[in-house]
């Protein structure tokens, strides 16, 4: 039987996994829909072309109006926040692979968990921002959310061993991005070219610097918190420069399990489709006779203090963890225009912190205007604009 999915981000780096991994399985996964920004029309053109799903959305209007004169007869066009959602909760899809980066991503997620869809998460800020109440609207609805993430995909193939109750801690591994072993010395002198290049990892240019900051991993850390319902003082994170361990569980009697693959996100994605089932590929496969070393180090929390941010927001409660991934995402565009220096990344994530008393969060809206809040307090601690 063919698993009807919906893509969000059809177009991005995930979505190119993603559809990779359709390829792969042509007579198990159906895109029955699909929704990009429309920043790259062709690409776009192109999967509808090969995949002809019943549905495409895309942001802008004007986009989706040229978009409409080229596509094969039967697929409809939609556009704007509405075409998105009618996307995300498309009668024909069961799963929902929410790939859309930044908040813009979290609407369209959201509307397919409240109309019943399992959600194949890759979208950061759905659980960053609004941790608990998806969480909750989850499991309210009885849908799964399925990691997409490397490392809580490897989480959530390793916590298949025990019961929640028999976990000691979580274990989240780290690239360490480029500058892990950097003198922090010289972090002020970091050209955004610097920062963009990972050592590992492809990926879009925000979630790159936050790699670099490591910021991306204490988002991660928010995330395998809200997902594996465990708190936050037992997530932790390592650095493990192969990329070759994607995470790992250590159970009450001591026993570690961790999850390998080669670092390419068609593993991940797959296991989200896939789940609860595994399914034969043709990817490319780790030989453990050639892996060589496999390296672990503690994270330097003075050079990179955003893992313990995160941390701390986290446990301060609802609204923080939205207001530190507004003020991140402020800070990083204003480091990549160069605007603000490296450390003033996390230097100004935690000025915006430090202002900030944490408060209960009641809906959506609210998290959004949270994670508002923390934009605008960023842009006026880095002195307007
Ligand atoms: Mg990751």
């Amino acid at each position: 039987m063919t698993l009807g999915i919906a893509v969000l981000g059809a177009t991005g780096s995930v979505g190119s996994s993603v559809m990779r991994v359709v390829r792969e399985h042509p007579d198990r996964l159906r895109v029955v829909a699909m929704a990009a920004y429309g920043t790259n029309p062709d690409k776009l053109l192109r999967e509808v072309d090969a995949l002809r799903p019943q549905l495409v959305g895309v942001m802008d209007a004007a986009a989706a109006r040229e978009l409409a004169a080229r596509v094969p007869a039967g697929v409809e066009v939609v556009a704007g926040e509405e075409g998105l959602r009618a996307v995300a909760t498309h009668p024909d899809a069961r799963r929902v692979v929410a790939a859309m980066v930044g908040a813009a991503g979290l609407r369209p997620a959201w509307a397919a968990v409240e109309a019943g869809k399992d959600l194949a998460l890759a979208n950061k800020e759905c659980l960053v921002v609004a941790g608990r109440l998806l969480t909750e609207l989850a499991a309210a609805r009885g849908v799964a959310l399925l990691p997409v993430d490397s490392e809580h995909a490897a989480l959530h193939q390793a916590l298949r061993s025990g019961r929640s109750q028999e976990v000691a801690r979580l274990v989240l591994t780290a690239s360490g991005g480029p500058f892990w072993q950097r003198d922090a010395a010289t972090f002020a002198s970091i050209t955004p070219a610097e920062a963009l290049a990972h050592p590992t990892w492809k990926m879009g240019a925000k979630i790159t610097v936050d790699s670099a900051t490591m910021m991306n991993k204490g988002l991660e850390l928010i995330e395998a918190s809200h997902l594996f319902a465990m708190p936050p003082e037992r997530v932790e994170v390592v650095v493990h420069p192969q990329s070759l361990v994607h995470s790992l569980v250590e159970y009450c009697d001591g026993s570690w399990l961790a999850q390998l693959s080669v670092n390419d996100m068609v593993f991940p994605v797959q296991y989200a489709l896939s789940w609860p089932e595994r399914w034969d590929n043709n990817f490319p496969r780790l030989a453990p006779a050639e892996l060589g070393r496999l390296d672990f180090h503690a994270v330097d929390g003075e050079k990179f203090p955003t893992v313990d941010l995160a941390r701390r927001a986290l446990a301060a409660g609802d609204s923080a963890p939205a207001v530190l991934n507004g003020a991140n995402e402020v800070a990083v565009e204003a480091f990549l225009a160069g605007r603000a220096s490296f450390p003033e990344i996390a230097g100004t994530v935690a000025r915006v912190l430090d202002g900030h008393a944490a408060q209960r969060v009641g809906s959506l809206d609210d998290a959004l205007a949270w994670d508002d809040w923390g934009r605008r307090r960023a842009g006026e601690a880095l002195g307007g604009s």
